[in-house]
C-alpha cells in the first residue's frame, strides 16, 4: 500500500480536480478538505472520493467553479442553493455566511440545497466552533438508497449524517459527527477494496438477509440492485436518519430520496444547520464554566477497560491527525489504482507526477 505525506498526496489529487475545469483556488480547497478527512482518520471521505467526483463531473452532474445563490434572506434565516458545486466549496461559503449572521444576530438557521457531496460534516462544525459558535447539522444524501429503515428489509434513504459542534473554552471543541447508518458508506467501499468482511449486524443483502460482505452496498448485483446498511441505534437512530431526510432534504428544498429515472453517480447533499452564539443566550462565562466542569467530570470517569481512557467526540480525529501528520497517509492499492484511473479520464497521468 502506498503511504503519502499529506502535502504530496494533495499535490497529486489537485491536478485531477484542476483538470475537471476547477480554478486552482477551488481545486486546492476541495483537496485540502479531502486530505484533512484522511488525516482525521475518515478515509471514506478523503482522496478516495476523487473517482466518484470525476464520474459525477463526466456525466455532467458536478459543476466546477460554482458559488452559492441566495434563494431567500430573512436575516437569521438564510436559504442557499449550492448550484451543483463542489460541496467542500459551497459548504464552506454557506458556513462563512451563516457564521457571520450568528455572530451578529445571536443565531442563524442556514439551509443549503443542491450541494455536491459535502464530505466530512464535522468540518463545518469545526468552522463554527472556531468562531465560538454551537452548531447542529442535519444532512440528507441523494445518491442511492443504501440504508434500511428500522424493521425494513431494503434500502430507503442514504447515510444521512448528523453532527453537533460545541466550543469548549481552552479545550478542543466537542465534535460529534456521524452517518446515521451503522457505518458510513465510504467505509464499506474501503473495506470492499481491501477484501475485508465487516462485523455481523451492519448489512443486509439484496434479499434482505444479514451479510458481512461490504460489496453488497458497493457493487450492484446482475439485476442492478444493492443490499443495504442497517441504521445505527435501532429505532432511535433510524428516526434520526428520517429526521435528516425530512429536514436536510424536504425543508431545505434539496428533495427527498425517490427512485431516479436514470441512475447517476452524483451525490447531492442538503444540509440544515442551526448556528447559535452561546454569548447571546446567557452568560458566556457561565457557559464556559458549565461545559468545562462537565467535561472534567466525564474525563474523571474510570475506564471500563484498563488502559483505554474515555474520550470526547472529536478527540479520536485529533489523535489520528497528529499520528498521520507524522507517519503519513496509507492509501490501499485498489483506491490508489482507482484514483490514477480517474486521473486518466481527465488527462492526468499520476504515475508520471
Ligand atoms: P464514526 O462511526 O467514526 O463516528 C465518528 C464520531 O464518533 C466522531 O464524532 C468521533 O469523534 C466520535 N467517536 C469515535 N470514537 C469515539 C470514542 N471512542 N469515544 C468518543 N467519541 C468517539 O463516523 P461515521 O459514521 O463513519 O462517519 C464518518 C464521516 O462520514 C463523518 O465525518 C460524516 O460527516 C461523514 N459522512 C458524510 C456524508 C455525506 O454525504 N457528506 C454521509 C455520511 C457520512
Amino acid at each position: 500500500m502506498p503511504i503519502f505525506q499529506a502535502e504530496d498526496l494533495k499535490t497529486k489529487i489537485v491536478q485531477i480536480i484542476t483538470a475537471t475545469g476547477s480554478s486552482e483556488v477551488e481545486a486546492l480547497r476541495v483537496c485540502t478538505n479531502l486530505i484533512h478527512a484522511n488525516l482525521k482518520g475518515h478515509d471514506s471521505h478523503g482522496a478516495g472520493m476523487i473517482p466518484r467526483y470525476v464520474e459525477s463531473f463526466v456525466e455532467g452532474s458536478l459543476q466546477p467553479n460554482q458559488s452559492v445563490r441566495v434563494k431567500s434572506d430573512l436575516g437569521s434565516l438564510l436559504v442557499l442553493d449550492g448550484q451543483q458545486g463542489f460541496g467542500q466549496v459551497v459548504g464552506e461559503e454557506a458556513m462563512v455566511m451563516g457564521i457571520a449572521r450568528a455572530k451578529k444576530l445571536g443565531s442563524c438557521i442556514l439551509s443549503l440545497s443542491r450541494a455536491h457531496h459535502l464530505g466530512r460534516i464535522g468540518h463545518f462544525a469545526e468552522m463554527a466552533a472556531a468562531d465560538g459558535l454551537v452548531s447542529i447539522h442535519l444532512v440528507n444524501v441523494l445518491s442511492a438508497p443504501v440504508v434500511a429503515v428500522w424493521g425494513g428489509g431494503i434500502g430507503r434513504h442514504g447515510t444521512n449524517p448528523f453532527c453537533i459542534g460545541v466550543p469548549i473554552a481552552n479545550r478542543a471543541p466537542f465534535i460529534l459527527d456521524f452517518a446515521t447508518s451503522r457505518s458510513a458508506q465510504g467505509k464499506m467501499r474501503v473495506a470492499h477494496n481491501v477484501g475485508k468482511s465487516v462485523s455481523p449486524g451492519y448489512l443486509i443483502d439484496q434479499q434482505g438477509l444479514p451479510t458481512t460482505d461490504p460489496g453488497v452496498v458497493v457493487r450492484p448485483d446482475a439485476a442492478g440492485n444493492l443490499g443495504a446498511l442497517m441504521p445505527f441505534g435501532e429505532h432511535k437512530g433510524s428516526g434520526l436518519a428520517i429526521a435528516c431526510e425530512l429536514l436536510g432534504g424536504a425543508l431545505t428544498g434539496n428533495g427527498t430520496w425517490k427512485p431516479p429515472k436514470v441512475k447517476k453517480r452524483a451525490i447531492w447533499n442538503g444540509m440544515l444547520s442551526i448556528l447559535i452564539n452561546p454569548a447571546s443566550m446567557s452568560s458566556k462565562e457561565q457557559f464556559d464554566l458549565e461545559t468545562n466542569s462537565f467535561i472534567d467530570w466525564v474525563y474523571q470517569s474510570p475506564a471500563s477497560e484498563a488502559g483505554v481512557p474515555v474520550m470526547l467526540a472529536g478527540e479520536p480525529e485529533q489523535k489520528m491527525m497528529a499520528q498521520r501528520i507524522k507517519d503519513g497517509i496509507e492509501i490501499d492499492d485498489k483506491t490508489w489504482q482507482d484514483i490514477c484511473e480517474a486521473g486518466k479520464k481527465v488527462g492526468v497521468n499520476l504515475n508520471s507526477v
